[in-house]
């Protein structure tokens, strides 16, 4: 079986599930917001995943609160955010995740926002120019910008640098959905400047369910979920303390996955290029953009990717056709649109997205097997 959809979600970790067999066998299940001695001890192994976490992501540990993924933090982020400001200006890019994109579309038909579209570039990475112009131009009317740092669907990373330092020169707020970057090329919270970024578990072989917001000054939060006082208070509910565990187990092996991840880009490059051989009409979206070592999109326009996906699917491979989210949605996918492509490039797309551990074997699994997929589909189609 070869499992190319870690951009989906990565399967659990051998480490995490080591963690789990022992951890399950230990007392130390209490609410860690008891006081007595099991609650402490609960508490306690809490803070110390939350010192690892902030360790592996290069923040303080007062920055990071857990959550139940990217999407709660994303939310959360963007309510704290407006709450904070007087201003109704946001600028986005036109390429966000559905937990950016769909939050931001209700506010702004509900008028609480001004929305500013940042403009995707044929090569899939945004306009930095427009946006820079445009943080020039609307400079003190802006709540915040947000402006994803790499698509979940091409893959392409997006450089932010200049964006981040202006609006840092400005004092504008800027959030990052962070989710598809970290753990897959060297990311630090401290030195990226962003002043909110997120954690998403399961994209990294923890269990589903946990995720952290990172926030540079903590008292621009206020809280999405209220009740108790947990998490400073910002964000009620007991803590998902297995699943914190399990997210600071994973985050430990970020420097190793990094590095694995070096070779998975050569192998891909390969791949890619014996693609491009095979078949002459192959699109490979973001190609000459910087995109992450993992992810590879590929359009056959003439075939219908769900098609394809079955294909391959009963070759025991497992891949997507944009990402998870949308793969049951009628409209092809966001990136497609974002680079104002043809709707036929989106109907032809599967997203394959490898793990760090992904073999030159497995690479040639899939040429073989796609050569005789589109192929296949190919005569059907002409028949
Ligand atoms: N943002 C991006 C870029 C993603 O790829 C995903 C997951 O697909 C999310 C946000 C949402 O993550 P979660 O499943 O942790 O809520």
């Amino acid at each position: 079986m070869i499992y190319a959809d870690y951009n989906s979600t990565a399967p659990l970790l051998p480490s995490v599930k080591e963690y789990l067999k022992t951890r399950l066998d230990t007392p130390f299940f209490a609410n860690p917001n008891s006081l007595h001695t099991r609650g402490r001890q609960v508490k306690e192994i809490l803070e110390n995943s939350r010192r690892y976490c902030a360790k592996f992501l290069d923040a303080d540990s007062y920055q990071i609160f857990y959550t139940s993924g990217a999407t709660e933090s994303l939310n959360w982020a963007i309510h704290s955010l407006l709450s904070a400001s007087k201003n109704k200006i946001v600028i986005s890019s036109n390429q966000e995740h559905p937990a950016v994109s769909k939050l931001l579309n209700i506010l702004y038909l509900t008028g609480d926002i001004d929305l500013h579209l940042i403009p995707t570039l044929p090569s899939g990475e945004i306009d930095s120019i427009q946006t820079l112009d445009l943080i020039n131009n609307l400079g003190n009317k802006i709540a915040f910008v947000t402006c994803l740092m790499a698509s979940n669907e091409t893959g392409v990373i997006h450089s932010l640098d200049k964006i981040i330092d202006l609006c840092n020169t400005k004092d504008i707020p800027i959030l990052s959905d962070s989710t598809q970057l970290i753990g897959k090329v060297p990311f630090s919270f401290k030195s990226s400047k962003l002043s909110m970024a997120v954690v998403s578990g399961h994209k990294l072989g923890a269990l589903p369910g946990c995720g952290i917001l990172l926030v540079k000054n903590p008292k621009l939060l206020s809280p999405l979920i209220v009740g108790g006082e947990q998490e400073q208070g910002v964000r009620a509910g007991t803590e998902n303390y297995l699943g914190i565990e399990s997210l600071s187990i994973a985050l430990n092996e970020i420097p190793t996955h990094i590095n694995l991840y070096k070779d998975v880009q050569k192998l891909k490059n390969i791949f890619e290029q014996q693609l491009q051989s095979i078949f002459s009409n192959l699109i490979i979206l973001g190609e000459q953009a910087t995109r992450l070592p993992n992810t590879s999109y590929i359009s056959f326009p003439q075939i219908h990717s769900q098609a394809l996906q079955i294909e391959l699917e009963s070759e025991n491979i497992f891949v997507t056709t944009s990402s998870a989210c949308a793969d049951n949605e009628p409209h092809t996918s966001i990136s497609v649109s974002a680079m104002g492509l043809d709707d036929q490039i989106g109907r032809g797309a599967i997203r394959l997205s490898f793990g760090p551990n992904t073999s030159q074997q497995d690479f040639d699994y899939i040429v073989e097997k796609l050569e005789y997929a589109v192929n296949r589909l190919q005569r059907l189609k002409s028949r």
